[in-house]
């Protein structure tokens, strides 16, 4: 408890901007849409959806917009589109889809600040963090445009002397997209940018906390030269009637999502009346290990970042850190100082903020069940360990909890806040089969200077990604995806297209 109070604050001196403000600042106030997009036309519907800026919230300067929710015949009005454009955009060069990709990338860099903002605004996360995401955000339609021309299917030696076979690869049609909140621009950019690049076109349904990044985007499309029915873009409160109608629909051809496992399983079993083809990259709860011969301060640098980024609330965050017991100490002295002396919670548009506030409630409440459930079993808290309720009702201190055990909540699932718990191990052996006991696998990081080790241990480690030495591994050029339930499909690099296309074998007889 000594450090308790220590983490250098933002104090309640700033009041938080009333959101309108902030909005009425931007540079290109046409970026801020609050109807859906359907067909290049801007559809408000009937009933709508508040949004808000959770570091206020629930203050009444915090709303940010009332945004349309889009009911099911919107959502087949769009799949209607979506297909008829799709018979002509299927059709285009790769080279032609590479320019419509690289115009967006460019517009996303010119209005780079104004997409920021909006994700502060909506999401929470600090301005720098939010500013980060656009580069890696824009960075997909950059590395699709890329791939777009590269497209290519092969020829394969026929055992009939007579035959050609032909591996003809296509676009698969069109797309359902479903995203979540923690990166508003950036999950959607990771699909949509493949799908564009194979010459599918999409349905877009965004997390209902932050529609105003994807309809900046559906703008930025429209901007960009993109023909009508590409992109639909459609924000719903009613989520599971949204995802059901995208999962079940036969004009439907491919469902790529990003959330949580138990809705993942859900559009999973939707899915199966038309067997679509899914991407799914679902929760995690990923290992970070320090060995005995790690350079301790890397990795505790790493921690820091892996944990704590976006306030804990990435599927590829930290979720138990496994410390080797003669190098335990020395570790944990040195996270929380360093966290001690660098972060600052606050508002996400004040100066030199590094961590805002988590989404809503019910992430406070899994963070808050976690804490107590720890202690109540054994656990210290090492630093921080309280909400903030002097910055506002969704602010807590970035907490270290040591003496965590397997027994405990935080060991078992997903925090998905800014909660990293300490576990002591002793051999290789034993911290293998702890950091595999889960049934979920997306990421895994681990420090050691050991080659041997290294290899040993990236093997051994059932997930999808791992960082070694690193705690930053996000780029467009990683395959991104999971293992057991954390899903299947990998989105980016030279595999994210794949998803995204079907394979045609033609036979050619030459007789
Ligand atoms: P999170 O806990 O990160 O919000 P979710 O899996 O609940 O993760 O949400 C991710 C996305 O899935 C969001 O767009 C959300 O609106 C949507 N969603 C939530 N529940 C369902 C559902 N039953 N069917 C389809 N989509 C859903």
């Amino acid at each position: 408890m000594f450090y308790r109070n220590s983490i250098k604050l933002a104090v309640r001196s700033y009041s938080i901007e009333a959101s309108s403000k902030v909005i009425s600042t931007l540079k290109n106030p046409s970026l801020f849409k609050t109807s859906g997009y359907i067909n290049g036309e801007w559809i408000t519907g009937n009933d709508t959806i508040e949004v808000h800026n959770p570091a206020s919230f629930p203050d009444p300067t915090s709303k940010i917009a009332d945004v349309a929710s889009l009911s099911a015949t919107d959502y087949e009005n769009a799949i209607e589109a979506a297909s008829n454009a799709f018979a002509t955009f299927k059709k285009t060069t790769g080279r032609h889809r590479s320019e419509l990709l690289l115009n967006l990338y460019q517009l996303m860099k010119e209005n780079q600040d104004d997409l920021a903002k909006l994700i502060v605004l909506e999401n929470g996360k600090p301005y720098a963090d939010a500013y980060g995401e656009i580069t890696y955000a824009a960075s997909f339609f950059q590395w699709f445009a890329e791939e777009a021309p590269r497209v290519a299917g092969d020829i394969i030696p026929s055992s009939n002397g007579s035959n050609r076979i032909l591996a003809l690869r296509q676009p698969i049609g069109v797309c359902g997209i479903i995203t979540p909140w923690n990166f508003p621009a950036a999950m959607i950019t990771r699909k949509l940018g493949a799908a564009v690049a194979a010459g599918c076109t999409t349905v877009i349904k965004p997390a209902s906390e932050t529609p105003l990044s994807a309809l900046a985007l559906a703008h930025l499309s429209e901007l960009a030269g993109f023909p009508k029915g590409v992109v639909n873009v459609l924000p719903s409160s009613d989520a599971p009637a949204a995802g059901k109608l995208l999962c079940e629909h036969p004009k439907i051809k491919k469902v790529s999502f990003t959330g949580s496992t138990n809705v993942g399983k859900v559009l999973m079993g939707q899915s199966s009346s038309t067997l679509k083809k899914l991407s799914m990259e679902l929760g995690g709860n990923a290992p970070f290990i320090v060995f005995d011969d790690a350079d301790v301060d890397k990795a505790v640098d790493g921690a820091i970042a892996s944990k704590f980024r976006s306030s804990g609330q990435t599927c590829i965050c930290a979720n138990r850190l496994f410390i080797h017991e003669s190098v335990y100490d020395e570790f944990s002295t040195k996270f929380t100082e360093k966290l001690r002396k660098t972060v600052k919670i606050g508002y996400g548009l004040e100066e030199g903020i590094t961590h805002g506030p988590v989404i809503h409630s019910k992430s406070m409440s899994k963070v808050r069940q976690h804490i107590d459930d720890a202690v109540s079993k054994g656990a210290k808290v090492l630093l921080g360990g309280s909400k903030l309720p002097e910055i506002g009702e969704n602010f807590h201190e970035l907490t270290v909890l040591g003496d965590v055990t397997s027994d405990m909540l935080i060991s078992q699932e997903e925090t998905f806040g800014p909660v990293a718990p300490l576990i002591k191990f002793s051999s290789e052996e034993e911290v293998l089969q702890a950091a595999n006991t889960p049934d979920v696998g997306l990421a895994g990081y681990f420090y050691s200077t050991d080659v041997s080790r290294i290899f040993r241990v990236a093997e051994e480690l059932e997930v999808g990604m791992l960082g070694a030495n690193t705690g930053a591994i996000s780029e467009a050029a990683l395959p991104f995806g999971g293992v057991k339930q954390s899903g299947f499909g990998r989105e980016g690099s030279k595999f994210g297209i794949e998803d995204y296309t079907i394979v045609k074998g033609l036979v050619l007889n030459i007789a």
